[in-house]
C-alpha cells in the first residue's frame, strides 16, 4: 500500500500529458500566422476540444487557449456577416493586427474568444498537486510547459485513465515500477 502510495505521488505531469511519445504534434494554432482556411484544416483534421495559441511554431510559447467550439462559431460567423473575411484572411489573436498589404483581405480578430491565462503545469509538477488544482479550479484541461515552451496538455478524462491505469495494476509491477 504504501508503495502504491509513493508510485502515485512520484508521477509527474509529463507522464500524463499528450502527446505522448510517437503520437502526432500537440495541434496548435499561431497568433497571427495563419489564414482562416489553415485554422479551419487543424479544427476539421482532430476531434479535439481545444487548441492552445501560441506565438509562433519555432517558439512554442503559449499565449493562451481556444475552445473548438468557440472557433467553429466565430469563423461561421465572419463568413456570413461577409464583412470581408475569406479562407485567406488572416486569423488573429494578437491585440493588434500585423500590418499587411492593402490587397490582402480583412484579418478575422479572435483574440476575444481566447482564454488569455488558461492554466499551466511545468512537467516536473508532481500528479497530485495537478489533480488537487484541477479539484479545486474546476478545470476541464491544464496545459504543460518546460523552460517556458509548450509540451502538452492535460484533460480531466486523461488524469481520470491515469488514476484507473494505477488502480488496476497489478501490485507486483508498482513495486518493482
Ligand atoms: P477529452 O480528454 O475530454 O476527450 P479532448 O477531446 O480535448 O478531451 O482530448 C482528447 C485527447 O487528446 C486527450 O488525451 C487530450 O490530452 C488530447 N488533446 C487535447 N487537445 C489536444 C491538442 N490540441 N493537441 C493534441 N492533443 C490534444
Amino acid at each position: 500500500l504504501e508503495a502504491k502510495e509513493e508510485f502515485e505521488h512520484s508521477s509527474l505531469a509529463v507522464d500524463v500529458m499528450r502527446p505522448r511519445r510517437g503520437d502526432p504534434a500537440l495541434a496548435v494554432l499561431t497568433q497571427d500566422s495563419m489564414t482562416v482556411e489553415e485554422v479551419e484544416t487543424v479544427v476539421d483534421s482532430t476531434h479535439y476540444s481545444g487548441f492552445p495559441v501560441v506565438v509562433s511554431q519555432e517558439s512554442q510559447r503559449l499565449v493562451g487557449f481556444v475552445l473548438r467550439r468557440d472557433l467553429l462559431i466565430s469563423i461561421d460567423n465572419a463568413r456570413k456577416r461577409q464583412d470581408g473575411v475569406v479562407s485567406t484572411s488572416q486569423v488573429v489573436f494578437t491585440e493588434h493586427a500585423p500590418t499587411q498589404p492593402p490587397e490582402a483581405p480583412p484579418p478575422l480578430r479572435l483574440r476575444g474568444i481566447m482564454d488569455l491565462s488558461p492554466f499551466t503545469v511545468t512537467d516536473h509538477t508532481p500528479m497530485d498537486i495537478t489533480v488537487d488544482i484541477f479539484r479545486k479550479l474546476g478545470l476541464r484541461q491544464c496545459l504543460v510547459t518546460h523552460n517556458g515552451r509548450l509540451l502538452g496538455i492535460i484533460t480531466k478524462k486523461d488524469i481520470l485513465k491515469h488514476m484507473a491505469q494505477i488502480a488496476n495494476r497489478d501490485p507486483d509491477s508498482i513495486l518493482f515500477n
